[in-house]
């Protein structure tokens, strides 16, 4: 059976996308290892990186002179962040990096099961019960009303984006709650330039990928989804237009360095980057 978003109305859209990821939050840390032979972590690791190659100076020195409260508080948004891959990672980043704790990150997901599953995994770190990760049920197409305008430093969506039926409702959101300056990074799978590359990849995910999802987690149909929704995706510079459109500034339409964008592994996962001016 086919599952894909083209023979679905608009509005079952974020129902369905509920059910997926409901049937697959307890597995999808494992699956996620399983799917991209632990690939993920590596995207996940340079795009976090990338996405905060520094704090303001203001954030990292001498640490513990103020009480925590009157400091000023780097704030990020991690939207469809599901079990907090990508929020742990920044947190763990400013502290490890830049000694510092003066960063918050909220999670905003659509699922209830996936912030579940991201709540009993901060209770085993050390911001557990800390102000510094906040999980939140909402919609990425219409952020919840207590994120006010213009007051994100960095706003990152991985791979959840794909998901959204508007991706320019998703990009204006994002570009209303972060302040001027502040950072946009879109992780997401891209599309692979390299012939030879780009069928053996088509053959992993079509053939491999669903029969996998029906050995480990009982559901093929959710992977087939999965692989559908990344054939649908806009290649790297339709996405870039995208993020302009919604009033970013990128970099030149094309990928590397001074590019809207970097591929890895060779433009199976894709990063995106923007700046509100
Ligand atoms: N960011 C995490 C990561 O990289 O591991 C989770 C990615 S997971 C593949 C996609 C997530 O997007 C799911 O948790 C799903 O519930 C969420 N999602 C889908 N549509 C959404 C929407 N419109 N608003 C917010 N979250 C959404």
């Amino acid at each position: 059976t086919h599952f894909g978003f083209r023979e679905v109305p608009e509005e079952q859209k974020e129902t369905l996308v509920g059910s997926v990821f409901s049937s697959v939050a307890s597995s999808y840390d494992v699956m996620n290892d399983a799917m991209s032979l632990g690939i993920h972590r590596l995207w996940k690791d340079s795009f976090v990186s990338s996405m905060l190659p520094k704090l303001p100076p203001s954030l990292h020195q001498n640490p513990g002179t103020t009480p925590v409260a009157t400091r000023e508080q780097f704030r990020c948004l991690d939207v469809a962040g599901g079990t907090g891959d990508i929020a742990l990672r920044i947190l763990d980043r400013a502290r490890e990096k830049f000694g510092s704790r003066d960063i918050q990150v909220e999670i905003v997901d659509l699922n209830q099961g996936m912030l579940d599953e991201g709540r009993k995994r901060v209770a085993k770190t050390l911001y557990y019960n800390t102000p510094q990760i906040t999980f939140t049920h909402g919609n990425a197409q219409s952020l919840p009303s207590h994120i006010a305008d213009n007051s994100i430093d960095l706003y990152t969506i991985a791979f959840g984006i794909r998901n959204c039926t508007s991706l320019p409702a998703v990009l204006s959101e994002a570009h209303r709650v972060l302040k001027p300056g502040g950072k946009i990074g879109v992780l997401e799978f891209g599309k692979v330039s390299n012939p030879l590359f780009k069928e053996i990849y088509r053959q992993y995910s079509f053939q491999f990928i669903p029969i996998m999802g029906k050995i480990l987690a009982g559901d093929s149909e959710s992977y087939q989804y999965l692989v559908e929704s990344i054939e649908r995706f806009p290649s790297q510079p339709e996405f870039a237009q995208l993020m302009r459109n919604a009033g970013f500034q990128t970099g030149q339409l094309r990928e590397g360095k001074g590019g809207a964008w970097t591929d890895y592994t060779n433009g199976i996962a894709t990063a995106w980057t923007g700046v509100k001016a």
